[in-house]
């Protein structure tokens, strides 16, 4: 179950409400947020008495049945579409979003030009990775914060907004800091105590799914770093790991409107790593829009060939134009069923 409290309740109501329920044998967890607290009553059995209870108690607001074991991020606690402010712009909501960026950051003169064009192409969001996760420990493993620095000259110069990889608890803080989003990648999607950490991290967070895991325990770490006090969580696809050999991952493309139908959370994805060949990436972008993802993470590089990490998955600046231009149509009529979407809901 989970039960709402009315705005601004005191702390002697909320205490009256945990009574009840601990008296009917459920384990509680409370969220605070800014304007109100939320409780979530974690138990077996018929839940219904508790439920009639609590709803007779006037500081109560609602009270829920919730089946999903990812309760908060569940469509049955939330109908409505979380759209989550990234400076200037909002995932989740009536614009589609795109970010684009190299993989790493890897000079000062590849992240400016890379921010400049995919601003003109029409990006909101820079991504460039400064701590990098890698296949062998031994590869580059990122400028760190000499990286970060980069990317926040980079912002002050386009007002694109930044998202980056954070790899461990310790950094939070510090790429909090430099970063608009901060994106959890594919390997630590179930790194518990990062997951716990992002809950006061003060940043929206992407989780990545993992190489070889299910949509549900995506959703349960998305749950993880709510239930931590971070309502602002986008998921992302970036494929997964399949018998499949010639493309680096398999596109579970699917996930998309099944993701939307369990969560309320808005759905990122990722045609770069999904893929591992450039030459895929606008037609899977193309698919994406049009199975209705809130926004694309593509990777862009100046000079592939060149790039320290995924230049084969790296679009080159003009292509990226070029695959902005020809996505138009697309989304045009992305915005349309959006925008419908929203006037069925009103
Ligand atoms: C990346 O975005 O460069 C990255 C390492 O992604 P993933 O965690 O999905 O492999
Ligand atoms: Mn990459």
């Amino acid at each position: 179950m989970i039960i709402s409290m009315k705005l601004h309740s005191k702390p002697e109501e909320i205490e009256e409400v945990c009574q009840r329920i601990s008296d009917f044998g459920y384990k509680i967890h409370t969220i605070e947020g800014e304007e109100r607290v939320v409780i979530a009553a974690i138990g077996v059995g018929d839940v219904t008495p508790c439920l009639e209870s609590l709803e007779a108690m006037p500081q109560v607001e609602r009270a829920v049945r919730i089946s999903a074991p990812y309760k908060f991020v569940s469509r049955e606690f939330k109908k409505e579409r979380t759209r989550i402010r990234v400076n200037n712009c909002e995932v989740g909501g009536d614009e589609f979003i795109v970010m684009a960026g190299p993989c790493s950051v890897e000079s000062e003169k590849q992240i400016m030009e890379a921010a400049y064009s995919v601003a003109e192409s029409g990006a909101k969001v820079l991504r460039g990775g400064a701590f990098k996760p890698r296949t062998s420990p031994y590869d580059f493993q990122g400028m760190e914060e000499d990286g970060l620095k980069l990317l926040r000259k980079a912002r002050e110069a386009t007002g694109l907004a930044i998202v980056t990889e954070v790899m461990s608890d310790r950094d939070v803080e510090l790429v909090a800091e430099y970063s608009d989003i901060l994106q959890i990648g594919a390997r630590n999607m179930q790194n518990f105590a990062l997951l716990k950490r992002l809950g006061t991290a003060g940043r929206p967070v992407m989780l990545k799914r993992g190489l070889s895991s299910t949509i549900k325990e995506l959703l349960m770490s998305a749950e993880y770093i709510v239930a931590h006090g971070n309502k602002d969580v986008m998921l992302c696809e970036r494929g997964i790991r399949t018998f499949e050999t010639i493309t680096r991952n398999t596109c579970d493309i699917v996930a998309v409107p099944v993701l939307q139908e369990l969560t309320h959370l808005p759905v990122v994805l990722d045609p770069s790593h999904a893929t591992g060949k450039r030459n895929l990436v606008p037609a899977l972008s193309r698919a994406g829009v049009a199975i209705g993802a809130d926004a694309l993470i593509v990777e862009v590089h100046p000079c592939p060939e060149k790039a320290v990490s995924d230049g084969a998955q790296s679009l080159h600046l003009p292509t990226f134009r070029q695959m902005m231009h020809d996505l138009q149509p697309y989304l045009e009529l992305w915005k349309q069923s959006r925008l419908a979407e929203l006037a069925v809901a009103v």
